[in-house]
């Protein structure tokens, strides 16, 4: 892979970098940007301070200005109920501290290492279970991947390296090929999962540059996107999405169940068919996990029910994808439907 340098012989930012520098970080931007007014919205100053808003230009593109109820505006505002205390919200609800191996590992499942690659994401979305979580005690990237690579060696029933975060795509390249190619001297792995918003939010990282250092991997690659919304999809996601599936890598989405944003069968119909337009099979539908802070997102679980039946009505049932909640303490997701 031959790097682009600059005159200091650095090498030079990829287009996604020079995207993510001009990312909106402040909720007055954000506002201005979409024509809207704090009245508007009621928004919630204090929390956009504890957890800064974060929104790339081309996620920003796929918000309509004016709109104070837009899918994608929902799930990046900062609104007021953020500041509610509700009992039963809290900071670590799936005590990840428990599950903790340090350096950024996590094992909760059988054969699966996550590890929290790095703390950035390409967006900040307010229903995220992992908004209080003490990034800066575990990562995983800092010491060349040490840690991870000593513990997959020493446990051969380690199957699967599930990379998360945070979002992994934040990592440059050369951190990702680092890992990657270290992994060669791993026998026993079968896949790499990573978890990541990106080549939806900013499609411009799936560029050459990823997709040689992705096929410097020695084993099956999956993707696990996040979309939520339909409208979170458009050209430019399909042919990201159309490069990826082209590297052989397999597409899955899981969704969060939020409410006023995709609690209604017309959103997840349009939502599962358009990923489906675009290569992406369904994997979970997650109900909200009980974070501090987002309440406000919540969707009954009988509503979730009711409407995974309405779903099951309507859609192919390879279309539809499993309701599933998250149990401390439980060996696998808990899947409702
Ligand atoms: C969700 C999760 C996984 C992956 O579970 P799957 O059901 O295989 O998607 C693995 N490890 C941890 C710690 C998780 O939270
Ligand atoms: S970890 Fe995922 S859900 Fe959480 S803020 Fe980052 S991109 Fe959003």
């Amino acid at each position: 892979m031959s790097v682009p340098r600059n005159m200091f012989g650095a090498p030079a930012p990829a287009e996604w970098q020079q995207q993510m520098r001009l990312a909106i970080r402040n909720l007055d931007a954000l506002l201005e940007a979409l024509s809207l007014t704090p009245e508007d919205v009621r928004v919630c100053a204090q929390a956009a301070r504890d957890f800064p808003v974060l929104v790339p230009p081309a996620m920003l593109a796929r918000m309509r200005a004016g709109d104070a109820r837009d899918p994608l505006l929902l799930q990046v505002l900062p609104r007021y109920e953020e500041s509610l205390d509700v009992s039963g919200y809290v900071n670590d609800p799936l005590a990840e501290s428990a599950a903790v191996l340090g350096d950024g590992m996590l094992q909760k499942y059988a054969g699966r290492l996550l590890l929290i690659s790095t703390a950035a994401c390409a967006v900040h979305c307010r229903y995220c279970f992992r908004r209080h979580f003490p990034y800066a005690d575990h990562q995983a990237a800092g010491n060349e991947w040490r840690a991870v690579l000593a513990a997959l060696r020493a446990d051969p029933t380690l199957r699967e390296l599930i990379l998360s975060g945070g979002d992994p795509l934040m990592l440059a390249d050369r951190r990702l090929a680092s890992l990657f190619t270290q992994l060669r001297d791993v026998p026993g792995l079968r896949r790499v999962r990573l978890h990541t918003r990106m080549p939806v939010v900013l499609p411009q990282r799936v560029d050459d540059g990823l997709l040689a250092t992705l096929a410097l991997l020695p084993c099956p690659v999956v993707m696990v996107l996040h979309v939520n919304h339909a409208r979170e999809l458009d050209a430019t996601t399909a042919a990201a999405l159309a490069r990826l599936s082209a590297a052989g890598v397999t597409l899955l989405n899981q969704a969060v169940l939020l409410r006023d944003i995709n609690d209604d069968v017309a959103s997840q119909t349009q939502l599962w068919t358009g990923l489906f337009d675009q290569g992406v099979l369904p994997y979970y539908l997650h109900l909200l996990d009980p974070v501090a802070g987002a309440a406000h997102f919540n969707v009954p679980e009988p509503d979730a029910l009711a409407l995974m039946a309405a779903l099951r009505a309507r859609l192919p049932g390879y279309l539809v994808p499993r309701l599933a909640r998250e149990q401390p303490g439980h060996p696998a997701k808990t899947v409702l439907a």
